[in-house]
């Protein structure tokens, strides 16, 4: 017989769908609930509102440092693959990078599902070899005097980035700090973002 083209990939995943409850493995509802987390509740939203409260309430960081799974429960993200939470803070002089060299771990609570790039085989592979070059061409360019240190993730261990908070920030709110907040920021392949300069 031969090979048809690959169905599109909405085609493959109803497939999926419709094997998994047709053999029982989880019932429709179940299914449609993780995708709805997966989509809408797992994101790095999340992460950029932990980092703003750490920024702004040095209780909460402390805390957070201390026991980063019920430093985020505390703003309600906890449960899926974020049973153990470790947060990394970033200082002038030491950068935290993440990486899952197994396959793709993230804190799905507030990072969110892996985006395509740190699943990718060359970052997996390259990244804790060379973190300061793979950064450089993910655009972070860090100077020499910045100590950088690559975590690698687990099944067990997620971890987060806490960027340094940029400069110009004073009074700002945990909404307008959170914005500057990426899902690479908390991974560790970009700073937050400095406010614009006039
Ligand atoms: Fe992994």
């Amino acid at each position: 017989m031969e090979r048809s083209e690959p169905a599109p990939i909405a085609a493959r995943a109803e497939a999926v769908r419709s094997a998994i409850i047709d053999k029982g493995i989880l019932t429709a509802e179940a299914f449609d609930g993780v995708v709805h987390l997966g989509t809408e509740e797992w994101k790095p939203e999340n992460g950029a509102r932990v980092v703003a409260r750490a920024w702004t309430d040095p209780a909460f960081r402390a805390r957070l440092l201390q026991d980063g799974t019920a430093a985020c429960a505390e703003l309600g993200y906890s449960g899926a693959e974020g049973h153990y939470i470790v947060a990394l803070e970033d200082t002038p002089e030491r950068h935290n990078v993440i990486v899952c060299t197994q396959c793709s771990c993230t804190a799905w609570p507030v990072l969110g599902l892996p985006p395509d790039w740190y699943k990718s085989p060359e970052y997996r592979a390259r990244v804790a070899r060379e973190p300061r070059g793979v950064l450089r061409e993910l655009g972070l360019d860090l100077g020499e005097d910045i100590a950088i240190r690559v975590w690698e993730t687990s099944a067990e261990t997620r971890y987060m980035v806490i960027p340094v908070r940029p400069e110009g920030t004073d009074g700002w709110s945990e909404d307008e700090l959170a914005a500057l907040v990426s899902r690479e920021a908390l991974i560790g392949t970009a700073l937050a973002d400095r406010p614009p300069q006039d």
